[in-house]
């Protein structure tokens, strides 16, 4: 849910950072709406909603806007920002009026900044994938980039909600960003990168996982 502080504006969560319960703006139901309707403006269907989308993945804000408020009357541009900036997972950023996703794309869009430094990055994997993904390298299957995690355990922790005694796969990013491999810092949990061949993979062993309770 959405609030507002009289002092701060609008802000997700239960209190304002200058601890203000705040008044309710706008409930969870609609807040979701909202959201589910700017991730599929800004990551799958760009063209389905006659947004024009830029080769980085960039949209007119005010453009977004008129959209959004074509199909939920409420909406307003100072509500469509504090939902985009107030974003817990950090999906989008905003830019001299123009918005856009900075990772989770279907639709094709490039990376314009190679900003990894962390020289090692990891993908935690079932047995049988961790064997394929070793033969033909990692991408992803849905998305235009790979999400990576920056530490051996968050790898770890991710890939149990899919399997039960994930593999961690141990990506050397640095040998991969110089050979032309393009990564981004999504957030301190994720990385996003494009396709990692084989050669700059390897499974990491068990005992190199810190205990992860
Ligand atoms: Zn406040």
């Amino acid at each position: 849910m959405i609030k507002r502080c009289p002092q701060h504006g609008l802000f997700r969560g239960e209190h304002c950072e200058c601890g203000f319960a705040g008044q309710p703006f706008l409930d969870e139901t609609k807040t979701e709406q909202l959201g589910r309707l700017v991730a599929g403006g800004l990551r799958h269907f760009p063209d389905d909603l006659g947004l024009q989308m830029d080769s980085r993945g960039w949209v007119d804000l005010t453009k977004l806007c008129e959209v959004v408020r074509s199909r939920h009357r409420w909406a307003s541009k100072e509500l469509l920002i504090a939902l985009i900036e107030s974003d817990p997972k950090q999906r989008y950023e905003i830019s001299n009026d123009k918005v856009r996703a900075r990772y989770g794309h279907s639709v094709d869009v490039e990376l314009d900044h190679q900003d990894n430094k962390l020289p090692r990055l990891y993908y935690g994997a079932s047995e049988e994938e961790a064997d394929r993904i070793l033969e033909i390298g990692l991408k992803s299957a849905s998305q235009r980039y790979v999400h990576l995690s920056t530490t051996p355990e968050k790898a770890w922790h991710v890939a149990t909600f899919r399997t039960g005694n994930p593999k961690v796969i141990q990506a050397d990013a640095a040998a991969a960003q110089e050979a032309g491999v393009k990564m981004m810092t999504v957030n301190e949990d994720i990385v996003i990168s494009e396709t990692i061949p084989s050669r700059f993979l390897c499974i990491l062993a068990a005992k190199d996982i810190p205990k992860h309770g």
